[in-house]
């Protein structure tokens, strides 16, 4: 299901440049992407679960030091900083949000990490990068945002090296939507920004963008069912002081995605992971 329209990454990168970056830096601690919570094991905080989807979703790349990896919709910076901690790399994050590529560089800088991780404000759809620069490309939770998949797919392969590895996280059409549901369904991802994937469709996805599918799981289970539950649990533990700092009309409209999200079993979401084949796209 592809969104053709252009003016998508314009409003993406408005709403966050407006209060989304900062909202959900609030409520996920500077993560805006969901928890997992492994085996079932619902103990972990939303923070630290989220912490654990980067791990989980960047653990894929098989990074090593010095590697070159792209942050593709880097949000707010804290996974960009996490995976170059721990692996060593080299990492470039690029998001259509100002606001969020300021917010990140200012965390790399008091981290201490600004040499060897940097941010620009960039499109997914036209990426400043020279073919086959990067060694790897992770994009939590951000295609979904973007105008067309086949074309995030096909910059993310064109910057990557043979061999170069591509790990996302993707929102799909987990069980069929019923006519009646529509409606909701489509309010919903209206207010998110986003679009399903049909989880049949990452083959041929892969194959006409030069990358080899290597792995396709749902885990919705552990990761974006029990998130919804968090975070409305911290937003209502906290509703006061964040109607004070972004104002009535903001939360109202988090209030109602959140009730929809809650209410909406049909988005599914899944980790992908794809390998960029020697001699690019057929
Ligand atoms: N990966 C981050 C942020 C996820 S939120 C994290 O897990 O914390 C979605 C991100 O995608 C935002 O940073 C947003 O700016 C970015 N994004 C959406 N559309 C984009 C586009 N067309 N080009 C680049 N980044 C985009």
């Amino acid at each position: 299901m592809e969104q053709s329209s252009e003016w998508l990454a314009g409003e993406v990168g408005t709403y966050y440049d407006d209060g989304g970056a900062d909202w959900f830096a609030t409520v996920m601690g500077d993560n805006s992407h969901v928890g997992y919570w492994p085996d079932g094991d619902r103990t972990a905080s939303l923070q630290d679960a989220t912490d654990n989807l980067t791990d989980l979703v960047a653990g894929r790349l098989s990074l090593r030091r010095g590697d070159r990896l792209l942050d593709l919709g880097c949000g707010v910076g804290r996974p960009a900083v996490r995976v170059a901690r721990a692996s060593g790399a080299d990492v470039t994050g690029v998001a259509i949000s100002g606001r969020q590529v300021g917010r990140a560089a200012e965390l790399s800088e008091r981290e201490g990490v600004c040499e060897r991780v940097r941010f620009q404000e960039a499109d997914a759809m036209r990426l400043p990068f020279a073919d086959g620069e990067f060694d790897a490309v992770l994009a939590l939770e951000s295609v979904m945002h973007m105008p067309s998949r086949a074309t995030a797919f096909a910059e993310a392969a064109r910057v990557l090296r043979p061999g170069g590895r591509f790990a996302l996280t993707d929102m799909f059409e987990r069980s069929p939507v019923a006519e009646h549901r529509r409606p909701v369904l489509d309010r919903c991802l209206g207010m998110m920004f986003a679009t399903l994937a049909d989880l049949a469709d990452y083959p041929a996805l892969c194959r006409a963008t030069g990358l080899r599918l290597v792995e396709l799981a749902d885990i919705t289970d552990r990761s974006w069912a029990p998130s919804h539950v968090e975070v409305a649990r911290i937003v209502e533990g906290r509703r006061d002081e964040m109607t004070e700092r972004f104002g009535a009309a903001f939360t109202e409209r988090s209030d109602t995605m959140m009730a929809d999200v809650a209410g909406v079993t049909e988005i599914g979401y899944a980790l992908v992971v794809a390998e960029r084949v020697e001699g690019g796209a057929r």
